[in-house]
């Protein structure tokens, strides 16, 4: 039966003519479970009348116009300039600005499961809601920063890839590496360095293209770990603990996670390969001090790329702390218990002044000529999901003093550069993927302006933002 239909389809896309054909193939690649919440296929896009978030002049240029011809941007110029091809579909973009697809570099496809103390987490993998919330939020790339289900996450990356489900397009990171005493039972113990380097072979013969390092993992196998994956080509990243980010600047790490609330450098008697975590790291610090410079310069030097978490971190903050509603209501009733019950209480005034020197040093790490990326980070206190979590991240990058179109920057070329991929994808340029968020009003008058994404376009197909939050509303949590 299977097989007769296979056969009635080919005959079908066969005797069909070759004009409509190509016209339908965007649109025909995905599911029809996805048709729903895809509004533009056509071959020939003109959106026209635009704000323009120029991430690379870092501006934002108005009644712009911008072709899409094929899933590539093919050209942008100002209205009045740009001719409209033939039988293009024209969007009017009149007080809606156009920004590159969010390349995040800090993501999960997991979430801490519901009715489980924080205390021990055990988290489970969305493959459904997330990879769905996050593309209905503007996010066209990730980069996963550590998995708990390595199988899972690589099954989607290929799914996504052939349309079978609608996501962003993903680069996976290998399971965690984790040291003795770590508090996730998900996360592999490694002790030694040779199995540091057994670890990093096996998974890199898996498909995973990066590593990611926790908390207790100790220099030696940290050291051991960068080698093996730069021996094939790969790149490391890690949430420090027991070493400090001047020890793992100088073995050759490639990235940092958390901005610097996971430098333990300032912590007054920290033992060697020794994990002390506190609330607030900087406590005895000058954000703006010689000691802070110091890190900086040395991380600059190494060319450390840091990923700026924040949206995880104000959870914690004792102000301006109340999840938005919308995401109370994306989350299932499971989920927002487990919220409400355990993690709006975990607050506490030191995260405050930790959060105002966090952003004081990114800042000065950017001024210092640091590459800073962004990411979300869907799980620490449960209140920041992917896609609104993602928004929330770029949003508090203007908190550091960047004007709104550097935190898009930030949240798109920067993450690009990182992936080495902004050749194809994290700016509005001619010839690049056309990747892009369409968002009502202009961005540069305010950047909350992000939360009201009407279309997001991967590879030049239009998907309608709202219609796909309005399908996931207290599922995420439950798959
Ligand atoms: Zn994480």
């Amino acid at each position: 039966m299977q097989k007769l239909l296979k056969i009635i389809t080919t005959l079908i896309v066969c005797v069909g003519c070759i004009g409509m054909a190509s016209k339908l193939y965007a649109q025909s690649a995905y599911p029809f479970s996805a048709q729903a919440y895809i509004s533009y296929t056509q071959d020939t896009i003109a959106l026209t009348h635009c704000y323009f978030a120029d991430v690379v002049n870092k501006t934002v240029l108005s009644d712009e116009t911008i072709i899409i011809s094929h899933g590539i941007i093919a050209k942008t110029g100002k209205t009045k300039e740009v001719s409209i091809p033939t039988g293009a579909t024209v969007i009017d973009c009149t007080g809606k600005t156009v920004l590159p697809g969010y390349v995040l570099l800090h993501e999960h496809m997991f979430y801490p499961a519901a009715s489980v103390s924080p205390y021990y987490v055990h988290y489970k993998q969305l493959p459904v809601t997330f990879p769905r919330l996050y593309l209905a939020c503007g996010v066209t790339t990730l980069r996963t920063a550590g998995s708990v289900e390595p199988y899972s996450d690589l099954s989607l990356k290929k799914e996504i890839d052939a349309h079978q489900i609608i996501g962003p397009n993903m680069y996976v990171t290998a399971p965690y590496m984790e040291g003795a005493g770590g508090f996730a039972p998900q996360m592999h113990e490694i002790t030694t360095t040779e199995e540091a380097r057994r670890f990093v072979n096996f998974w890199a013969d898996e498909g995973f293209t990066s590593f990611k390092a926790y908390m207790n993992l100790p220099r030696s196998v940290l050291k051991a770990a960068i080698d093996a994956a730069h021996a094939r080509g790969l790149k490391v990243t890690a949430h420090l603990c027991a070493v400090t980010y001047r020890e793992a600047a100088e073995m050759g790490i490639d990235q940092l996670e958390h901005g610097f609330f996971a430098a333990t450098d300032f912590i007054p008697g920290k033992e060697e390969d020794a994990c002390v975590s506190e609330l607030n790291p900087f406590k005895h610090i000058d954000p703006r001090g010689t000691e802070v410079k110091n890190l900086i310069n040395i991380l600059v030097k190494n060319k450390v790329i840091l990923t700026s978490t924040l949206a995880v971190f104000e959870g914690l903050c004792k102000q301006d702390t109340i999840p938005a509603q919308q995401v109370l209501d994306a989350m299932s009733t499971d989920t927002r218990d487990m919220y409400l019950k355990y993690y709006i209480h975990e607050k506490s005034t030191d995260m405050d002044s930790a959060m105002k020197k966090e952003f004081i040093m990114e800042k000065e790490f950017v001024d210092a000529g640091g590459l800073l990326t962004a990411g979300t980070d869907p799980t620490g206190n449960g209140n920041v999901l992917a896609g609104y979590g993602s928004l929330r991240a770029i949003e508090l990058l203007t908190k550091e003093g960047f004007t709104p179109v550097e935190a898009i920057r930030i949240a798109t070329y920067n993450g690009a550069i990182a992936l080495q991929t902004q050749a194809t994808i994290g700016s509005l340029e001619v010839g690049k993927h056309a990747d892009l968020v369409v968002i009502d009003g202009n961005v540069a008058d305010n950047i909350n302006n992000i939360e009201k994404v009407q279309w997001v376009f991967k590879d030049g197909v239009g998907f309608n933002s709202q219609k796909i939050l309005q399908q996931l509303k207290g599922q995420v949590g439950k798959y």
